[in-house]
């Protein structure tokens, strides 16, 4: 069976740019249900509960059909929100890592080199998130050594494969989630300020750990 994981820090620690309660009814209600969800349309097919969730929705052709749609949609948000909480941290750094400076190293010298600065990465990034229309996710990623910024629908992800996300297979080190129960309670239709906001809290010894692992 899928497990929600418990926050890698309280459900206050990302405040005042995302606050509490948004954080409880997203991580317990929503990851929660996604969570649920995935396990129930794979009660019939066991063989996929021991799976890595990431190795899962790279093999999102070998589930049957009658579940496919269920785990592509509660399997990818189950994904993506594990994803979300271990990028991001509290910005009042008690746990010692750095957040919301940005990135440094060879992230850095990539960044600089692919996008011109790390400041020209946020406005990209910020428009690939209001620019998605509805819900979704915003992504940085890593293919072949090279950085890149796309956005998916709904909880598809880069994980999955290209004729299912609509983007080419890679490996996310950096997301964002814009569906409105990310930030509706404190920005409401405000998407921009909370991505703007969101910056504070991202934890960049994590990505930085991503990227390493993903160049590999
Ligand atoms: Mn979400």
């Amino acid at each position: 069976m899928f497990k929600l994981p418990d926050l890698p820090y309280e459900y206050n620690a990302l405040e005042p740019y995302i606050d509490e309660e948004t954080m409880r009814i997203h991580h317990d209600k929503h990851h929660g249900a996604y969570v649920e969800k995935l396990n129930a349309a794979l009660t019939d097919f066991p063989e996929f509960l021991g799976m890595d969730i990431y190795d899962l929705l790279k093999k999102l052709d070998s589930v049957p059909e009658q579940a496919r749609v269920a785990v592509r949609n509660n399997g990818g948000g189950h994904a993506n929100h594990s994803f979300f909480w271990e990028i991001m941290g509290n910005p009042s750094n008690d746990t010692g890592a750095v957040m919301g400076a940005g990135p440094k190293g060879a992230l850095l010298t990539l960044v600089n080199d692919t996008f011109g600065s790390f400041e020209a990465l946020q406005a990209k990034f910020g428009e690939a998130a209001a620019a998605r229309f509805g819900s979704g996710w915003a992504w940085l990623v890593v293919k072949g050594g090279a950085l890149s910024i796309v956005s998916t629908a709904n909880q598809d992800s880069p994980w999955m494969s290209e004729s299912v996300s609509g983007v080419h297979e890679s490996t996310p080190i950096l997301g964002i989630d814009v569906w409105e129960h990310a930030y509706y309670l404190k920005y409401q239709n405000k998407r921009p300020d909370y991505v703007t906001a969101w910056w504070n809290v991202v934890n960049w010894d994590e990505v930085e750990k991503r990227f390493a692992e993903a160049k590999g």
